[in-house]
């Protein structure tokens, strides 16, 4: 099999998805897998879906599209607010798109009447975390709006926490998203199917709650893929881990001194190198690099160390005895590892 490889178990996708699915059901809360890490495999999507997702998201209307040619035909959300330029794409393969802009949504409606389909709108609210989101005070102008246009269906409103601010998802953020829908819903006088209270970085509250208020959605991706939620990168019990592990080949492995030796200088990506200890250790090379993978992301098997990477070269140190030239390292990705790896196309996909 070539080298590297990035290796997507669907059996622990099944698994980390019918866990998270099972715990939130409890709290009348249902998922929809997000497939953006894995650039929309529909595979790592239709696991998703067959432990239990009720649809899957999508930040791209690419992959959707792609998903949708593979023959997919669930429920489809394209979570990054849409470009304008794609408005018509959105229209013909997603179901649902996340929103904040009116002229958008009116773009959207009129792409849905000219091919006669009804699209669907959640409308996202900004709660602090100031990346995307209709201030609260502006929302029920946006939801009156909306109302207004024949081929927009109003599913619902959502926020979207701890991705540029770092804003942490607690009761007190959920708590005002449910107060929004309940005053949204008397003051129109309609029912609102979808309060989507987030991304992974909500498992702490939704898992630690038994009043998730009006919330009855999350948007999982990072913890479906790697176990783990992002507020503390803490494993969530119970889930895997090691569903997605990427594989590298050995090139070089060769008892070495510790420290460089002659006049230094900047290395090949600007890092000043620390001073290393005396004595000598195991330095192994495996080929993979920043072409391949974020080298800070990576976890490397038990007993070695990451040293350092440049473009195509990865360092491992360790105790004797070498790897042999040709063998594999297995190493555990974070998300950014992940995502740099999948976009990659000098890493194979299994
Ligand atoms: C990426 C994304 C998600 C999923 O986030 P994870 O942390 O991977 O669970 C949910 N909602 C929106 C709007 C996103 O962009």
């Amino acid at each position: 099999m070539s080298a590297p490889r990035i290796r997507i178990d669907l059996e622990k996708i099944r698994h980390n998805t019918r866990t998270l699915v099972e715990r939130l059901a409890k709290r009348g809360i249902d998922v929809t897998g997000v497939t953006k890490a894995t650039v929309g495999s529909a595979r790592a999507g239709a696991a998703m879906l067959s432990a239990g997702a009720t649809g899957l998201g999508d930040s791209r209307i690419e992959n959707i599209e792609a998903m949708r040619r593979l023959g997919m035909t669930c429920p489809m959300t394209l979570l990054r607010s849409p470009m304008l330029s794609q408005a018509r794409r959105i229209v013909e393969s997603a179901n649902t798109s996340l929103n904040t802009e009116l002229e958008v949504i009116d773009t959207l409606s009129h792409h849905a009447s000219q091919s006669e389909r009804v699209h669907a709108v959640v409308l996202m609210v900004e709660l602090g975390d100031l990346r995307e989101g209709l201030m609260p005070g502006d929302l029920s102008h946006a939801v009156r709006e909306a109302l207004r246009l024949p081929y927009i269906t109003l599913r619902g409103i959502g926020t979207n926490l701890a991705c540029h601010g770092g804003v942490v998802p607690d009761a007190e953020k959920m708590s005002e998203l449910s107060k929004l829908a309940d005053s949204i819903e008397s003051e129109f006088g309609v029912h609102l199917d979808v309060v989507s209270g987030g991304n992974s970085a909500n498992l702490d509250w939704a898992l630690g709650t038994h009043d998730t208020g009006r919330v009855n959605n999350l948007r999982l991706g990072e913890s479906l893929l790697l176990g783990r939620e992002p507020l503390h990168r803490q494993r969530i019990d119970g889930l895997h881990t090691d569903a997605v592990t990427l594989i590298a080949e050995v090139i070089e492995s060769k008892v070495k001194p510790r420290r460089p030796w002659g006049n230094t200088a900047q290395s090949a990506f600007g890092d000043q190198p620390a001073v290393a200890p005396a004595g000598f250790t195991v330095r192994t090379i495996l080929a993979l690099g920043h072409q391949d993978t974020d080298p800070s992301g990576l976890e490397p098997p038990e007993g070695f160390t990451v040293l350092g990477a440049s473009s195509d070269h990865l360092i491992l140190n360790s105790r004797p005895p070498c790897l042999p030239v040709g063998s594999e390292v297995c190493l555990g990705v974070n998300y950014s590892a992940l995502l740099r790896a999948m976009t990659s196309a000098s890493v194979a996909k299994v």
